[in-house]
């Protein structure tokens, strides 16, 4: 395949609150009940989220996104993303704020869009069908109604899900049609990236089923943006750049939530090498 002038976007995201959610997701470090060993805290500094934004403009990134651990806003939760936000914005770097922070009203939503905030990440994670395997303290029509009402206050909608948890083909499928039917901008795939705290004990997916994942994600799926998120290097190791060929146009640069990221001058060298031009704004 010609790569040269295929364009990729870049996004990074910033865990403003990690490791502190009551929720029971099966896959997820984040979650007290797993006691995986990661880094737990309790709200970044406005300055250091203000910082870390300079940097990932820096580093090309076209979205920026502020990421709680939770089921979902709290009061509390709102008036320090919106305080983050608002600070964000009097930044000027001409980057897609994205706030990522679990169940949220069309209230909630409201006041993060009036706060500056362009884009709200919702995840439905699998099918309807398959949800009640890998969560049980919420169900998965809560997660889509999110993903309703996010459409609802014209937030770009990203929403996007995770493989590799032991769903079928048809649970792959069905989310997937689950998601076009939301129209959202940019689609996040996430891989599972096992930890043995976790209940999921294995990534279930080899390398060609998952390359195949994003071959269907794109057939089903005409959104702007189909991104190759969490499980990028565990997944895809030295064929990481080969996601491209199967239709995906976008990656999270630097570190996920709890586990680390390629490292982002080598990403930027990379995808330079092999003839991509980095996308400069959300638009291309
Ligand atoms: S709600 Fe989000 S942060 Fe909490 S356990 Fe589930 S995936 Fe993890």
């Amino acid at each position: 395949m010609n790569q040269n002038n295929k364009k990729v976007f870049l996004c990074a995201i910033n865990n403003v609150e990690s490791g502190t959610c009551n929720e029971d997701c099966r896959f997820c470090t984040q979650s007290v009940r797993h006691k995986a060993t990661i880094k737990r805290y309790k709200r970044k500094s406005i300055d250091d989220i203000v910082y870390e934004a300079n940097i990932a403009k820096k580093n090309k990134a076209v979205g920026y996104c502020l990421v709680t651990a939770g089921g979902g806003l709290t009061d509390e939760r709102l008036e320090f993303l919106c305080n983050a936000a608002r600070a964000v914005k009097n930044e000027n770097l001409n980057i897609n704020l994205i706030a990522c922070n679990g169940l949220a009203s069309v209230e909630q939503l409201k006041e993060l869009k009036k706060a500056g905030v362009d884009s709200y990440n919702h995840n439905l994670e699998t099918s309807k069908e398959f949800y009640n395997q890998i969560c049980t303290t919420h169900s998965w029509n809560d997660r889509f109604q999110t993903c309703l009402n996010i459409n609802e206050v014209g937030l770009n909608l990203i929403c996007g899900g995770i493989f590799g948890l032991g769903e079928t083909q048809e649970d792959r499928i069905s989310m997937l049609n689950s998601i076009a039917f939301l129209n959202p901008k940019n689609v996040p795939l996430n891989f599972f990236h096992p930890n043995k705290a976790l209940p999921i004990q294995n990534n279930t997916l080899d390398v060609d089923t998952s390359f195949k994942i994003i071959s269907k994600a794109r057939e089903i799926l005409d959104s702007d943006m189909l991104m190759v998120a969490g499980g990028r290097e565990v997944t895809f190791k030295e064929r990481q750049y080969d996601i491209f060929e199967y239709g995906a146009n976008a990656i999270v640069i630097g570190d996920y939530l709890t586990t680390d990221g390629e490292n982002v001058s080598k990403d930027l060298e990379n995808l330079e090498r092999l003839g991509f031009q980095i996308a400069k704004n959300c638009e291309g």
